[in-house]
């Protein structure tokens, strides 16, 4: 059983030093539990923040202790009534490693002939709920409205930018490359795509908003934020779902202090900013998500990027590379065969 643990609390970027493979037996399972090896697994930013023993929403993880993330397994034997040999999940409990031990707690049962198991990482898991509810319930998208936002290729905010298609909004989407923004406009549907990376994106970003801003979709933070807050309308809503510039900070940026700009630009545009945590704030409402979202995948209306690395051990270097905008798609390590 190879297990991805964490060697090390990274200053900055995380690199190889920072984790450790190891190889422990296969574990045996007793009366109530199953035995679960992984197919699938997730990388998503947050895993930088579990690297980390700052203050946050979640434990940190322990040093040498195996990392965390969802995964899809196969049951390969099984003690509990509920689940057959075969059968496939989603864990929240198996993390960075070949085979897991479970009781039933934070597993969900996967149907394959409804969609490729995977896509329960993604639209049709948890980043998809993350842009449904932030979009949905703290943005209010109405017909006509403009609605930015950015990572647009990414799970959150390309399901984002299709649901404000959905909704009737003017879609702006930004994100790190003109590839990236091809993307976006072509098979997201997005009205307006930017690259943030341009000398003159401010500019650029003034000009593909004539009306202005009404919901700014918050995945950023950064440079991007800075460029969205001038433009903002009277009574926006920022769904403050991520910052993921700053994930890798480990100190305040150098220059001008924004913060009092920043506050009383909120203040002004009397602008509804709000910060949530997906499971923790909208849990109750996640058989809601699955029937909507479940029906526009299978209806067509929404279209899923997807890049697949093959093989644990490339696990680290693919979560650096996520942090600095390498990825194409939700990222999902193929960790064993189907
Ligand atoms: P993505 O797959 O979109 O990956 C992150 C992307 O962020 C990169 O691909 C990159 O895209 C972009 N990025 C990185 N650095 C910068 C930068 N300096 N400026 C602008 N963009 C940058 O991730 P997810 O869709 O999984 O997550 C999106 C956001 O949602 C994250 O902030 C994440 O933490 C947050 N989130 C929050 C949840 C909650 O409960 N609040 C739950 C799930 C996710 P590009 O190349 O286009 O710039």
């Amino acid at each position: 059983n190879r297990q991805m643990t964490l060697a090390a609390r990274p200053v900055g970027t995380p690199r190889a030093e920072h984790f450790a493979l190891k190889t422990t037996p296969v574990p045996s399972i007793a009366e109530g539990q199953l035995l679960l090896r992984t197919v699938y697994l997730s990388l998503d930013p947050y895993m930088r923040g579990r690297m980390s023993d700052a203050d946050s929403y979640a434990e940190p993880v322990a040093i040498g202790g195996v990392m965390v993330g969802g995964t899809i397994n196969r049951v390969v034997a099984s003690r509990h009534p509920d689940y057959q040999e075969g059968d496939w999940v989603l864990s929240y409990g198996v993390g960075w490693q070949d085979y897991g031990v479970s009781d039933g707690s934070f597993l969900f049962k996967l149907d394959p002939t409804q969609a490729p198991v995977s896509h329960a990482l993604g639209v049709l898991g948890m980043p998809g709920f993350t842009a449904f509810m932030g979009l949905m319930d703290i943005g209010q998208p109405k017909a006509g409205e403009t609605l930015v936002v950015a990572a647009a290729t990414g799970p959150v905010g390309a399901t984002v930018a299709q649901i404000g298609k959905i909704m009737g909004c003017r879609v702006v989407a930004i994100a790190g490359s003109d590839e990236k923004c091809q993307v976006a406009r072509e098979e997201l549907g997005a009205d307006v795509a930017l690259n943030h990376k341009a000398s003159d994106f401010e500019q650029q970003l003034a000009a593909a908003c004539p009306d202005g801003i009404d919901i700014y979709f918050e995945n950023v933070g950064g440079r991007v934020l800075k460029a969205v807050l001038p433009l903002l309308n009277t009574h926006a809503r920022i769904p403050l779902c991520g910052t993921v510039s700053n994930y890798n900070a480990s100190a305040l940026p150098q220059g001008p202090d924004h913060l009092d700009w920043a506050w009383s630009t909120i203040l002004t545009k009397r602008a509804t900013v709000k910060g949530f945590i997906i499971f923790d704030d909208y849990g109750h409402r996640y058989g809601e998500f699955a029937e909507q979202m479940g029906k526009w995948v299978s209806e067509g209306k929404i279209h899923y990027l997807e890049q697949i690395v093959d093989g644990l051990e490339n696990a680290p270097e693919a979560l650096k590379g996520l942090l600095e905008g390498k990825n194409f798609g939700k990222l999902v390590i193929r960790v064993g065969q189907d």
